[in-house]
């Protein structure tokens, strides 16, 4: 969507063809406490109709520029972010503390940034319905479509469109589509790689890394730990630093919740603990992670983990 409404200061008619029902009831129409309650009663993505972004449930740090672009791109987002769904930013300087090795990396920061306290998936909605607001005349959705194939011209060493097939009527007969600018923005699963060596015999050089990566995330109400430099910040992370330290955590907040509970911080936020090098979390129980966290995180984020209600 970023990428359809940067260019759409430069062409005309734009087409995003998604494999995913994204323009469905749920996501087009639920209020922001419906939004909550399907995020946190972990509905699967696939029964609400968005199977192909795996990763839309983790914990997701957007980068201060990305989300400066965000907002040259959205004028209203921010608004309609802080009025109707409880969000907020915060300073990097003051409201984060981040940790690598032990060293704390924010404190001394020249310049301040903003950190959106928001979860990937009601950014993604969010962002779709103030996108189909701006663009509703120069950008059309073909939903629930896959593209399957690239249209080339060998001759002219150019891809001229793609084909894609709807998902809905399994049988019927691809569909072609052409355009002056094609960009593949299907994420980490892309085919273009294979799609360019057929067409082509054009190698893409592609480097595969394993490195046994785990990511367990939840989401809970956070509570006092009776620790200041905890209790005082909104968000608390700590990097790995492989292979002397394999394991690390961070939290932050997805939205701001009206609470009358003193020990309360009024704070609904998501939390993550990652791994690499072939560790993983367990993702069984919280009272599991909670006994894994105390064996193999700093106490300070144990403390955390504890103090919160998930
Ligand atoms: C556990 C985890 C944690 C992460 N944490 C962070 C983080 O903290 N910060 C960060 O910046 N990044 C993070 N990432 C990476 C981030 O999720 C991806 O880089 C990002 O989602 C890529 O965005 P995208 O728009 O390119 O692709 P995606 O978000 O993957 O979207 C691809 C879209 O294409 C559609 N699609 C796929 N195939 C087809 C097809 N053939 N035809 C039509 N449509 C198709 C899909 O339905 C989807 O809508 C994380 C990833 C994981 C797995």
């Amino acid at each position: 969507m970023a990428t359809a409404a940067y260019l759409s200061k430069y062409f005309k008619r734009i087409t995003i063809i998604e494999s995913d029902d994204v323009l469905n009831d749920v996501f087009m129409k639920s209020t922001p406490s419906e939004i909550l309650d399907y995020r946190c009663r972990l509905e699967s993505p696939t029964s609400l109709g968005r199977s192909g972004v795996s990763q839309i449930y983790q914990l997701h740090g957007l980068q201060g520029e990305g989300y400066k672009i965000l907002l040259e791109l959205f004028p209203q987002l921010k608004d309609k972010l802080f009025n109707e769904y409880d969000v907020r930013t915060y300073s990097l300087k003051t409201d984060l503390r981040l940790a690598a090795s032990g060293i704390i990396l924010n404190q001394d920061l020249t310049e301040d940034f903003d950190w959106l306290g928001i979860d990937r998936f009601t950014l993604e909605i969010v962002l779709r319905r103030e996108f189909c607001l701006k663009f509703s005349n120069q950008v059309e959705w073909k939903c629930n479509s896959r593209v399957t194939e690239l249209i080339v011209d060998r001759s002219l060493n150019i891809v001229k469109g793609v084909k894609y097939r709807s998902k809905k009527n399994t049988g019927s007969s691809s569909l072609e589509i052409y355009g002056d600018f094609i960009i593949d923005c299907t994420g980490h699963n892309t085919s273009s790689p294979k799609w360019l060596k057929e067409k082509f015999n054009l190698i893409v050089p592609t480097i595969q890394i394993h490195y046994g990566c785990g990511y367990v995330t939840c989401i809970g109400e956070r509570f006092r730990t009776g620790d200041p430099s905890l209790d005082s910040v909104a968000v608390i992370g700590s990097s790995v630093n492989s292979p002397e330290n394999n394991f690390g955590f961070i939290i932050t907040p997805m939205r701001t919740i009206d609470t009358t509970d003193h020990d309360s911080l009024g704070i609904l936020a998501t939390l993550a603990i990652n791994c690499v090098n072939s560790e993983y979390p367990p993702n069984d129980s919280y009272e599991n992670l909670l006994e894994w966290a105390k064996e193999n995180l700093d106490q300070e984020y144990y403390a955390v983990l504890k103090s919160i209600k998930v």
